[in-house]
């Protein structure tokens, strides 16, 4: 079965999210569909939702802390507060835009672990290691290992080429099977693909060996297009 996710990133507002939420929730609920589905919003959409019963939400991103003074993030105790126990590191937005080494990363991998978190830990190449090969690429990768335990049992992989990510550009199935081969003959975990994944392209793309699902940026956030990848992808 498929495991399929949606990073909204910094898109919909409260109100969407809820519709969106309820949306997805009503639809999973009167098909019957058993499909692992993610949801994660923005940290200010975060709530207690009642209705969410078929799906989990997770946050995009949360310090390694319970709380304290680290101005603009949150921690544990404002997850706590709805229940959120799923989170994603290593986004390559974070990685490569805001600035995340892989030593911060790391320390907050070893925080969410101890705690149990489901963790969608996120790796991937820019274009310029692509551009190297396959070699260079999976060096590139294996570093974004560094520090993190790949045997946490709470673990999904996701493998997200930057050069693939919001760009409309999906990685080809060779690319993609070559990759997923290389860490999945190191690393024993669920291995989603994120990179321009549409309705178009889930079912092939998460129907490839190795594949085991996706994680969705831009085309997840339409409602309608999320339910038809969850419906194109159920019985995977
Ligand atoms: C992502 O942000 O994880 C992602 C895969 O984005 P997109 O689907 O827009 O490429």
């Amino acid at each position: 079965m498929a495991i399929i996710a949606s990073n909204f990133k910094t898109n919909h507002t409260r109100k969407s999210t809820n519709d969106f939420i309820e949306n997805v929730n009503n639809f999973l609920l009167s098909n019957d569909i058993k499909e692992e589905v993610y949801v994660f919003p923005t940290a200010t959409s975060l709530d207690y939702f009642k209705t969410v019963s078929n799906f989990t939400l997770g946050a995009q991103n949360a310090y390694a802390t319970t709380n304290g003074s680290f101005t603009g993030e949150i921690g544990t105790e404002q997850l706590d507060e709805f229940g959120i126990k799923t989170i994603l590191i290593g986004h390559s937005e974070r990685r490569h835009i805001l600035g995340e080494s892989q030593e911060e990363i790391a320390k907050k991998f070893s925080f969410y672990s101890e705690l149990g978190y489901k963790i969608i830990y996120c790796i991937g190449e820019p274009l310029e290691v692509k551009e190297q090969g396959l070699e260079k690429t999976l060096e590139y990768v294996y570093e974004q290992f560094v520090g993190i335990d790949t045997n946490y049992e709470n673990l999904i992989l996701a493998y997200e080429p930057v050069w693939a990510i919001g760009t409309g550009v999906t990685a080809t199935n060779t690319d993609i099977t070559s990759v997923h081969s290389a860490i999945k003959s190191k690393i024993a975990k669920p291995l989603l693909y994120g990179g321009s994944v549409k309705v178009a392209n889930a079912h092939e793309i998460c129907a490839l060996d190795g594949v085991d699902g996706a994680l969705i940026g831009t085309a997840s956030w339409k409602v309608e297009d999320f339910k038809q990848i969850i419906e194109n992808t159920k019985d995977l």
